[in-house]
């Protein structure tokens, strides 16, 4: 079993008692939140919410279309004239304090993410909750820091500029860290002055629901606003709507190209997070331990690899290579594979049979592959209660070729490669190999070749011995296809949820 991940300092037990996770999805049944309340699809459709655990349905989900849309926006539009206009320090104390209520409810969100998604409690799901709040905190502080510049122009002129808020904003976001990315684009957008129309994940709708329903205790009703829904019916309709001003999304390279284009006919601004296939470099010279279980942690194993930046290819200095191969197996081996709400698990479920059939598929390959190496760690779960949940044991390829589709591609899945390296050129160009550049890290004592690989290495984040997840103030975004603008930080506030206006007064 792996060491707790450190909780967040501030956590606190719930004020008020915590829902059994599988009431609590039932009461959530087939509803999104629609100005400041509950509201079922208005074809009063549903779909499956089904825990992969067990492969049994935990709840429905409405089925929201362009006419669930259309009221979201109205709604939203309507509540961003006021919210506008309440001064910013107002607006962050009141997501400060959607932050406290969400730092009460901790424990519940965790369990129900973990229901929804088959994401281990204790090493994932709470961690998750833990951070949402934080995120919540961390953009709740910022309101006094909408500021503008003065320019210098002319003699007599005063020209300065101010930030406004951009309007409704449409949030698209994914299964993986459904609450977390979710609060990435919802604090900052709020905080700035604008309303929030989120289309949640088909696989994941509960836990954001209900942290929507919390903070509208908080917030005036139409600011923040959840639709649950398919992609083509209902994230298409909300990017396309001529009220909606900026789209934010997470998601597959694929439907980023798609909302991109759909905003570029708007002509109105879009932040992407996609794919990636993150590399992570180990020196002969690293502190061995430590660097062997950051790739534990770097590969999200907890999480499955069901992360946009799990370090799925792991480059070694080749004196090492053996010895670190052996130790990560070792590492991987002893973690515990079962039911996801169970405190002794280290590593769930992957969430859909679709990603489990893709998964699958990349892992035949690779042992399909002439040469190839793969070594599957930990053990399935033995009880019977969990025989149709979607385990997948975490596999460690050696000796793939780079143009294998298990190097190339995003697996999304528990699936690393491990190449020995001799010369630091060489391996940067690896490294760099590929179609995605979100983050990279690199394991080494020698703080000379580390920062200037820092510099070469083509991520929007690069972190040098150690592999923080995301979370507050750790700027996030990457480059290639991996998307387009920043997340978490102050600048992703002021630069993607704002716009500047010049104003000039000529006093002469
Ligand atoms: P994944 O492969 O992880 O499912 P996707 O990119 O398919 O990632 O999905 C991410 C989010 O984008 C989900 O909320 C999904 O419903 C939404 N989505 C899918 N297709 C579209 C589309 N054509 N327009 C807008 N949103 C979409
Ligand atoms: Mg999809």
């Amino acid at each position: 079993m792996l060491d707790s991940p450190q909780p967040t300092p501030g956590a606190s037990t719930p004020s008020e008692p915590t829902l059994d996770q599988q009431a609590l999805a039932t009461a959530l049944s087939g509803q999104h939140f629609i100005g400041g309340r509950f509201v079922p699809a208005r074809t009063g459709r549903t779909f499956a919410v089904v825990n992969p655990a067990t492969g049994q349905e935990v709840a429905r989900a409405a089925d929201g279309d362009a006419a669930d849309v259309e009221a979201a926006v109205q709604d939203a539009d309507a509540a961003q004239k006021s919210w506008a206009k309440m001064p910013s320090r107002k607006r962050g104390a009141l997501v400060a304090q959607c932050a406290a209520v969400l730092r009460d409810h901790v424990e519940e969100l965790a369990r129900l993410i973990a229901l929804e998604t088959g994401k281990a409690l204790r090493t994932e799901s709470r961690v998750e909750a833990q951070v949402v709040a934080d995120i919540f905190e961390f953009y709740g502080g910022l309101g006094g820091e909408l500021k503008g510049e003065t320019v210098p122009f002319a003699p007599n002129v005063l020209s300065v500029t101010v930030r406004e808020p951009l309007g409704v904003v449409g949030a698209i976001i994914p299964w993986n860290v459904p609450m977390l990315l979710m609060a990435l684009k919802v604090a900052p957008a709020l905080v700035a002055g604008n309303t929030v129309v989120v289309k949640s994940a088909e696989e994941a709708p509960l836990a954001v629901l209900r942290i929507c329903e919390l903070m509208n205790r908080v917030l005036p009703p139409g600011c923040f606003n959840m639709l649950s829904g398919f992609g083509p019916e209902c994230g298409a309709p909300l990017v396309a709507h001529p009220k909606v001003k900026k789209v934010t999304f997470t998601g597959s390279v694929e439907v980023g190209r798609i909302v991109s284009k759909a905003a570029a006919e708007k002509l109105i601004p879009v932040t992407l997070e996609l794919g990636g296939k993150s590399p992570m470099i180990v020196f002969a010279d690293c502190d061995f331990d430590k660097t062997v279980l950051g790739a534990v942690t770097s590969m999200r194993f907890t999480r499955q690899g069901q992360s946009c930046t799990a370090a799925s290819r792991i480059y070694v200095e080749r004196p090492v290579f053996d010895r670190f191969v052996e130790a990560l197996a070792a590492k991987v081996d002893a973690m515990v594979m079962g039911d996801p709400l169970d405190e002794a698990t280290d590593i769930g479920t992957l969430i859909s049979t679709d990603q489990f059939d893709k998964v699958s598929g990349f892992i035949k390959e690779g042992l399909a592959t002439p040469g190839a190496t793969g070594r599957a760690a930990s053990a399935m779960p033995s009880d019977p209660a969990l025989s149709k949940g979607l385990f997948i044991r975490p596999y460690i390829f050696t000796n793939l070729p780079d143009d294998s589709p298990l190097v190339q591609e995003e697996i999304f899945g528990p699936v690393t490669c491990v190449f020995p390296f001799d010369d630091v050129e060489t391996v940067l160009a690896a490294a760099n190999g590929t179609e995605y550049g979100l983050a990279a890290s690199l394991w080494t004592n020698n703080l000379r070749i580390g920062l200037d690989l820092a510099h070469r290495l083509e991520a929007g984040l690069v972190q040098i011995n150690q592999n923080l997840v995301v979370q507050a103030n750790l700027s996030y975004g990457g480059v290639k296809s991996s998307g387009l603008g920043k997340e978490a930080n102050l600048e992703s506030m002021l630069e993607h949820f704002m716009h500047k206006k010049t104003i000039m007064v000529n006093y002469g």
